[in-house]
């Protein structure tokens, strides 16, 4: 590897970046989490950890990813613009990158489950593919109305090998998946992983999965470097819980040229519960074990959220965002479901690439940018494929785009 992917300066010792991010559990589970943070910090220094998850990038992800010049584009807006390619990785997307290091970490702590909710299926689907690879059994937890809205995922799962267990209380959706699979981790939390989907949750969660996903900002700053003989002018990635962009972002982190660019979903309106624009919209507060900002309601509670994008419909961001939006080192905005449904087709139709709904968040944005004058150049982190998006897209917006049904 060109650059250590496990060396960065934050968090702290006690999880912080800056006054974000620490671990605000239950006290039994406080230590099975301390368990989890000595293990980690002794294999992201270990070389054969190290080696044998580079091999898997390798040989099972199919990394490096490319980065692609989207010339089609680049001529239409004036300006250059290229993709990196995580929708090509196994599984289309960037999640396989943290769910392959999490399932390792779990094999070599002697774990014999991983368990995970998961919302339309994305992250079960990546978590079931890494427990098969590892060997270790998969629980993934869905909401009963998700289970049929998402089949083809559930299907997935099931052929992996995983078991898909239903949450069947309240709306019976992603909250209630979380309820449940949290109930049951406080179970045995000895021998269950509970594999957190994203750069959110109690230390050491947002440190690791961000630095199982940094391969990408590695790969990228080479790649573009070669390519070009500079560093990109403009970095942009969508932002549900944060994995694909700090896993871009980081490399860059100390290069001042290069700016960098988060978008949320500003999903029909910026009313409350017709969004997840936690950073626009949020008020710093304590969630699912951590403090960042986050969307509440009156009573403290997590907010109704929503987004066409169900990858990115989450109340809150990763701590690490809500620090670098602090100190401006990234620009958050955000995006329409109405102009990510263009996005979406407009990089089909002019690049021939169908990127997943939120990928086509950053694409949507990136084309804004592309706009403004003298921005220089722009590098997309496509985080995923949109096959999974398709029926979904020509049914609720295939008239407005041509296509008759
Ligand atoms: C899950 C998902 C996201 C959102 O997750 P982050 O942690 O914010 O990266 C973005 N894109 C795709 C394709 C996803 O599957």
């Amino acid at each position: 590897m060109a650059q250590n992917i496990f060396d960065c300066k934050l968090p702290n010792d006690e999880g912080y970046f800056g006054e974000y991010g620490g671990s605000f559990i239950p006290p039994e589970l406080q230590t099975i989490m301390d368990e989890i943070t000595e293990a980690y910090h002794k294999i992201r220094k270990d070389p054969d950890f190290i080696a044998e998850l580079t091999d898997l990038y390798q040989h099972f992800v199919g990394r490096p990813s490319p980065i692609f010049h989207a010339k089609h584009l680049s001529d239409k807006y004036g300006t250059d613009i290229y993709l990196k390619r995580e929708d090509l990785n196994h599984t289309g997307a960037h999640k396989i990158n943290h769910c392959l290091g999490e399932a390792l970490l779990a094999k070599k702590m002697g774990k014999k489950k991983l368990i995970a909710e998961t919302g339309a299926g994305q992250h079960g689907v990546a978590l079931a593919t890494a427990a098969a690879l590892v060997g270790l059994e998969c629980d993934i937890y869905m909401g009963e109305v998700d289970m049929v809205k998402e089949h083809p995922n559930v299907v997935r799962m099931h052929i992996l090998g995983a078991k898909v267990i239903p949450a069947t209380h309240g709306r019976r959706t992603l909250k209630e998946a979380v309820d449940t699979a949290f109930e049951n981790y406080m179970k045995d939390p000895v021998t269950q992983f509970y594999a957190i989907g994203s750069v959110v949750g109690p230390h050491p969660f947002p440190q690791m999965v961000r630095d199982f996903q940094s391969i990408v900002g590695v790969e990228a700053r080479e790649q573009f470097s070669q390519m070009t003989g500079k560093l990109p002018d403009n970095l942009v990635a969508c932002v549900g819980g944060g994995s694909n962009a700090l896993g871009l972002f980081t490399a860059f982190m100390e290069d001042e040229s290069v700016a960098m660019h988060g978008v949320e979903p500003a999903g029909r309106s910026l009313d409350a519960g017709e969004n997840a624009a936690t950073m626009t919209l949020g008020k710093v507060g304590v969630m699912h074990g951590f403090k960042s900002y986050m969307l509440q309601d009156e009573a403290g509670e997590p907010q109704e959220v929503y987004s066409v994008a169900s990858g990115l419909d989450y109340p809150s961001v990763g701590p690490q965002h809500s620090y670098l939006k602090d100190i401006e080192r990234v620009k958050y905005s955000y995006i329409y479901d109405k102009e990510a449904i263009d996005a979406f087709f407009e990089l089909s139709r002019e690049e021939g690439i169908i990127p997943a709904i939120e990928s086509a968040h950053a694409v949507a944005y990136a084309l804004k940018l592309a706009k403004e004058p003298n921005i220089g150049t722009i590098l997309i982190n496509l985080s995923g494929r949109g096959d999974k998006d398709i029926d979904f897209v020509v049914e609720n917006y295939g008239k407005d785009y041509g296509i008759l049904s």
